[in-house]
C-alpha cells in the first residue's frame, strides 16, 4: 500500500512560518517528481484556511499543492451548539479538511481525553467524511510493567467497538508515548512488533483491513525514517518536531518513496 507521511505542527507556527514552510514543503516535492505516497499537514485550526488557500494556489502554478492533504490536530464529539472554544467536523470539512488527529498522546495527557472521547472524536470524524487518525500508545511505565500489547490494544479496541464497518476508514498511528518528542525512537524492531499487534487486531475487526494505513510517530527523523518505514506494518509516519524543517520532512517523504 501507499505510505501516508503526515506532520503535526502540534501548537506551532506563525502566519510568516507557515507560509515559508509550506511554500518550501511543495516546492522541494515539486522537484522531486511525482510523489508515490500520501502527504498531510496537520495544522492549528486557526491557520487550515490558510494553508488551504496556499496550496491551491501553488497547485495553479503546478507547484506540487495538489498532493498535500490538510489535516486537523483535533476535532469536536458534537456537531454544533454551546461547545465553547470547540470546532466540528463540519467546519473543518468547509475548510477541505481530509485527516483529523484523535487521541493524541498530549490530548490523553492534557485533556483528559479518555478512550469513550477518542473514539466519538473518530465517530464524528468519520460522520464528516473526514479520516481520523486514531493514536495509541503506550506509556515507558507501561512498557516497562511489560502492558504495551494491552494498553494499545485497549485504545483501539474502543474505537473498534464504536465505529463498526467504517473502521476500515480510519488511520492508526503507533507513539509510544516515551519517544514523542524526546528523541528516543522505538527501534524498528519494537515498531514493527506492535504494529503487527495492530494489524492482527484490525484483521479481526474488518473485511478491509488492508484499507488501514499504520503510523509509527515518536521522534521520527531525517535520518531514521528509512529504517522504520522499511518493515512490513509501517505504512508511513506520524510527524511532530521533524515536520516544522522542509528538509527534514522532505527527506521523510523521499524514504517513503
Ligand atoms: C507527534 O507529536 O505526533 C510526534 C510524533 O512528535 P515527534 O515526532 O516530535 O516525536
Amino acid at each position: 500500500m501507499s505510505k501516508l507521511i503526515a506532520g503535526n505542527w502540534k501548537m506551532n507556527g506563525s502566519l510568516a512560518a507557515n507560509q515559508a514552510l509550506v511554500e518550501a514543503i511543495a516546492t522541494g516535492l515539486a522537484a522531486a517528481g511525482p510523489t508515490k505516497c500520501a502527504v498531510a499537514l496537520c495544522a492549528p485550526a486557526l491557520y487550515l484556511d490558510q494553508i488551504s488557500r496556499q496550496i491551491k494556489a501553488l497547485a495553479q502554478q503546478n507547484i506540487a499543492g495538489a498532493a498535500i492533504d490538510l489535516g486537523a490536530q483535533d476535532i469536536s464529539v458534537h456537531a454544533s451548539g454551546a461547545y465553547t472554544g470547540e470546532v466540528s467536523g463540519a467546519m473543518l470539512k468547509e475548510f477541505g479538511v481530509r485527516y483529523a488527529i484523535v487521541g493524541h498522546s498530549e490530548r490523553r495527557q492534557y485533556h483528559g481525553e479518555s478512550d469513550a472521547v477518542v473514539s466519538l472524536k473518530a465517530k464524528a470524524a468519520l460522520a464528516h467524511g473526514i479520516t481520523p487518525i486514531v493514536c495509541v500508545g503506550e506509556t515507558l511505565e507501561q512498557r516497562e510493567a511489560g502492558k504495551t500489547e494491552e494498553v494499545v490494544k485497549r485504545q483501539l479496541a474502543a474505537v473498534i467497538h464504536d465505529n463498526g464497518h467504517c473502521i476500515s476508514e480510519i488511520v492508526v498511528a503507533y507513539e509510544p508515548v516515551w519517544a514523542i518528542g524526546t528523541g528516543k525512537t522505538a527501534t524498528p524492531e519494537m515498531a514493527q512488533a506492535v504494529h503487527a499487534v495492530l494489524r492482527a487486531q484490525l484483521k479481526a475487526a474488518t473485511a478491509h483491513p488492508e484499507r488501514v494505513k499504520i503510523l509509527y510517530g515518536g521522534s521520527m527523523n531525517a535520518a531514521n525514517a528509512a529504517e522504520l518505514l522499511a518493515q512490513g506494518d509501517i505504512d508511513g509516519g506520524l510527524i511532530g518536531g521533524a515536520s516544522l524543517k522542509a528538509p527534514d520532512f522532505l527527506k521523510i517523504i523521499a524514504a517513503a518513496q
